[in-house]
């Protein structure tokens, strides 16, 4: 079955999940080098990942998603910036150059949006934030589950936190190029296909654990892959919640106030990528149809939306709820200012 404008079963259909690398930017990088005529390779650390074609080539990536039926797509800046600041470049400097090269790409694409990324452990690059989402339109911003090595359970993100919460400023959590644990993992694919969610998922895991949603209960996180591993761990969070840590050294306990599971929906949202109705039907359960919303990562991962979105219509869900996923939830929390009604 093909998908398009006229037959799709959703008035909209927003992507708040798709790539885009500005090759200009990537030029004379040591990490990246050309290996198939529609591909790059990136080497980092022993890891080698591709960025195919789609990913840098925006005006193949505008037709296939304009064939498939997508309306919008927000853009998200993984990777790039830390390809860059792997090739020598400091983050902030590498922030500033995706954000400049992203805005000029939108200026000229209005179904096109995007989000802020900056280094979450330096608050002065927070200015570079508010630029991009104030001055450059950008609709919140994009954080590596974590961040080059580093985890958010400490004093030190408070301000990156802080500011999210203080400015309502949504936040679409996504696992970085290299996840925890890549060294066993430079072959197959593992770091993609394994790594990647186990990284959202132990993020996910010290956010809560650390308390650090209790100190900012208004934070909204839309993570990545269906929520990357975090379903079925859920429930092994709540039974170390209900055990306690008496006994355990005075470091290691936990300072969630709430069950773990009862942060899903009250503070996380999941994208609808996965490739597994059986996942995204947990996810609609464990999250809500009002949390989770259409994310394809096209681009990154070039299969066709079509295959997204003939899993979102064979949910167990109404018509209504099939739009909050297509795009009424992303609409409502990226102020994207879709309109209920009109042609
Ligand atoms: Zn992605």
């Amino acid at each position: 079955m093909t998908h398009n404008s006229k037959s799709k079963s959703s008035k909209f259909v927003v992507d708040v999940h798709q790539h885009w690398a500005p090759l200009e930017a990537l030029k004379g990088n040591p990490t990246v080098s050309r290996v198939t005529d529609n591909a790059f390779r990136v080497d980092i650390k022993g890891i080698s990942s591709l960025m195919y074609q789609p990913y840098y080539d925006i005006d193949l990536a505008d037709k296939v998603n304009s064939e498939a039926g997508v309306d919008k797509r927000i853009l998200v800046p993984s990777m790039v910036v830390a390809v860059l600041a792997a090739g020598g470049m400091p983050v902030l400097e590498a922030s500033k150059r995706v954000h400049d090269a992203t805005a000029e790409l939108i200026s000229t694409r209005p179904w096109l949006a995007s989000f802020a990324t900056v280094d979450p452990f330096d608050p002065a690059s927070l200015v570079e934030a508010e630029r991009a989402i104030k001055d450059l339109g950008f609709k919140g911003l994009f954080l590596e589950s974590s961040w080059m090595g580093r985890w958010y359970d400490s004093e030190e993100v408070y301000p990156y936190f802080e500011f999210a919460q203080a400015n309502r400023y949504p936040i679409y959590m996504h696992p970085p190029q290299l996840p925890y644990g890549y060294q066993i993992m430079n072959k197959w694919r593992l770091e993609e296909v394994v790594g990647r969610p186990a990284d959202t998922s132990m993020s996910v895991a010290r956010l809560i654990c650390s308390g650090l949603l209790d100190r900012f209960p208004d934070i909204q996180i839309v993570l990545a892959h269906m929520g990357g591993d975090v379903i079925p761990i859920l429930g092994r969070l709540d039974f170390g919640h209900r055990l306690g840590y008496e006994g355990l050294p005075a470091d290691q306990h936990a300072h969630n106030k709430l069950l773990p599971s009862e942060y899903m929906r009250r503070n996380f949202y999941a994208d609808t990528m996965g490739f597994n109705l059986a996942q995204l039907t947990a996810a609609v359960t464990v999250f809500g149809t009002d949390r989770v919303m259409f994310g394809t990562d096209y681009n990154a991962v070039p299969l066709s939306p079509t295959e997204h979105m003939d899993l979102v219509n064979r949910l167990g869900v109404t018509e209504s709820q099939r739009e909050d996923i297509f795009w009424r939830n992303a609409n409502r929390l990226f102020r994207l200012s879709l309109a209920e009604t009109g042609a």
